[in-house]
């Protein structure tokens, strides 16, 4: 562990460039697949989750990240599943905090349902982190026990409270619905603002069979864009954070609003992510079925060198962007993975 001040940068030896000249310095990890809850979006109300024995473990996960990490990777999100439902967890956050400590790592983040966060926001803030995204898709107790399955809604409400108490940044993800929640997003975004947290609205996105129709679910969000649009003023704002959102200030508000549209809108050209997933898989793009395995390299030797060429291998064969379509005649997902197991 380092003495806790900022030390030279590390020596990054060879970035991880695909070969659409996009550096990579953006992991995001699934820590489980599990989750406390079960949006009907995402997962289906009788999940079959993955065998424990096919996770791997904290500190396989913390060798892997720091794989990556040594390799460029500047921003870390811990993700799910529901990262905190996650046993232990906080151990692996402290021990990837040692790069927030030595420099290697500018932000070590998660995105969370916000369940558990009133039990985890102190010490997430006491490990350096600084930011957490929240999803919330509404602030009616009724409405988010459907979307839910089963989730109350005050408990995420507290664990907002507490992260806010603790000083983390809150940023609240909302998945636009159809007939579900279409309604309350200006009241949605006038309630985050009003506690300066900026909201992203996200596109359904056809991933995972979920026992549901996908269609039936399915916003766009130049539609919610423009209902907005009749009651605010919005105004494109540059925001360099990499990200597929694309960001507005309301003037009447003051806050920001970000949209995430896969289905509307191709954001690929800027992407400089990766993901893996609880059992060491890495998908360098989250439309397509590309997968490359790292545990084994990970298991087979104790030194990085296999994993790092593994890894090599797969940011080389990066795909140039996805291609999501809601399958019209099939109603079938374009992706067949759930977004519980790929991280959000
Ligand atoms: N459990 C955590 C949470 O809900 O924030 C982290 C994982 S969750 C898979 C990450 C994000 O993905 C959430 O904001 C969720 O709303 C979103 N999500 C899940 N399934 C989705 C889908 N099919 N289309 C679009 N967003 C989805
Ligand atoms: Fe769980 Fe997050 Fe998926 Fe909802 S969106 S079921 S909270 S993983």
């Amino acid at each position: 562990m380092s003495d806790g001040l900022p030390g030279p940068l590390p020596v990054v030896s060879r970035p991880m460039v695909d070969p659409f000249g996009r550096t990579i310095t953006y992991l995001r990890v699934s820590v489980t697949d599990r989750c406390d809850l079960r949006c009907f979006y995402c997962m289906s109300e009788d999940m079959t989750f993955l065998p424990k024995k096919d996770l791997l473990t904290l500190e396989e996960l913390d060798r892997l990240c720091s794989a990556f990490i040594a390799k460029g990777v500047r921003k870390l999100r811990l993700t799910g599943g529901e990262p905190l439902v996650r046993r232990n967890v906080m151990s692996l956050v402290s021990s990837l905090s040692r790069h927030l400590r030595s420099g290697a790592l500018n932000e070590l983040t998660l995105t969370t349902n916000g369940s558990q966060l009133a039990r985890f926001a102190q010490e997430l803030a006491d490990c350096g982190v600084r930011r957490v995204n929240v999803s919330l898709d509404t602030l009616n107790a009724d409405k988010f026990r459907a979307i839910t399955r089963w989730g109350e809604l005050d408990k995420v409400l507290a664990g907002i409270e507490a992260a806010r108490a603790a000083g983390l940044a809150v940023k609240i993800n909302a998945v636009a619905l159809k007939n579900l929640n279409e309604d309350e997003i200006p009241s949605l975004m006038q309630w985050a603002h009003g506690l300066d947290m900026a909201l992203t609205l996200i596109e359904v996105m056809p991933m995972g069979e979920i026992g549901e129709g996908r269609i039936d679910q399915y916003v766009p969000l130049s539609l919610v864009r423009a209902r907005l649009a009749k009651q605010f003023t919005l105004t494109d704002i540059d925001d360099n954070t990499g990200g597929p959102a694309r960001y507005v200030r309301v003037a009447e508000t003051g806050g920001k609003l970000g949209f995430i549209t896969p289905m509307t809108h191709n954001f690929c050209e800027s992407c400089n992510r990766v993901r893996i997933t609880c059992t060491g898989t890495l998908h360098t793009c989250l439309g397509q079925e590309d997968a490359a395995d790292l545990r084994k390299p990970l298991r087979a030797s104790a030194d990085d060198e296999l994993l790092s060429s593994a890894i090599d291998r797969a940011i080389g064969l990066k795909p140039k962007g996805h291609d999501f379509i809601i399958d019209r005649r099939h109603n079938r997902p374009s992706v067949s993975r759930h977004m519980s197991v790929t991280g959000g």
